[in-house]
């Protein structure tokens, strides 16, 4: 393979990465790919299970363009999120769920999503700017496929339990470092919301997506 020479981007610095850091990212990408294979599977095969999917990406919240800055998770990333863990009511990040007046709960193992690595858009000047770098051979003329690795740190609302008294059921944690007095079952915080449900064919094409055949990569590279 060639080296491209590459102009250093104006203004960002750029994220040092290590071998071991690459390999970390590789891996979990990896089980990431795996798992979303492992529930894709299941949801063809299970209309129950396809329904379920439906339904988590209804109350944690879908949107149909993953690039866009629009709230919620692509439905990549909520066939992700199901494949680690199901049910699942209301997603949100540790600093979120502060907000919320919840906090995670001891013990808690965060969920992963896929994040897309780099800027989200290309604005008609940005892709004006590429061609002539590709023109002028700064970079190769491929179009370049977005990078994605997974990064953990989401939560539901099941793994979390209030930081002060729960404005829904009245739940009083015993102090300030409590992390383990829950909500009753039967908490309005654990219903799930009202959301739509993404179309069955929508559903069906992004979970074909995530099947892998046999030795084939997930196409990142
Ligand atoms: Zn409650």
């Amino acid at each position: 393979m060639a080296t491209t020479k590459k102009k250093p981007a104006k203004g960002r610095k750029s994220r040092k990465v290590t071998p071991a850091m690459r390999e970390r990212d590789t891996s979990s990408r990896a089980a990431a790919n795996e798992a979303l294979h492992n529930y894709a599977v299941l949801c063809l095969s299970d209309p129950a299970e396809l329904e379920l999917f439906r339904s988590i990406a209804a109350s944690i919240g879908w949107k149909y363009d993953p690039a866009s800055d629009d709230p919620g998770y692509s439905l990549q990333n909520v066939a992700l999120l199901a494949a680690q863990r199901r049910p699942l009511v209301h997603c949100g990040g540790f600093t979120y769920w502060l907000g919320q007046g919840r906090v995670v709960a001891e013990g808690a193992t965060s969920l992963g999503t896929f994040r897309r690595i780099g800027r989200k858009k290309q604005t008609e000047e940005e892709k004006q700017r590429e061609e002539e770098l590709a023109a002028e051979g700064w970079q190769s003329t491929k179009p370049r496929r977005p990078k994605y690795y997974v990064k953990k740190g989401t939560f539901d609302v099941t793994q979390t339990v209030p930081r002060e008294q729960c404005p829904h059921c009245g739940t009083v944690p015993t102090g300030p470092e409590d992390r383990t007095t829950q909500c009753p079952t039967s908490c309005a915080v654990f219903a799930p919301r009202l959301g739509s449900k993404p179309p069955i064919a929508l559903a069906i094409e992004v979970l074909q997506e995530q099947i892998k055949d046999e030795g084939e990569d997930d196409g990142d590279e």
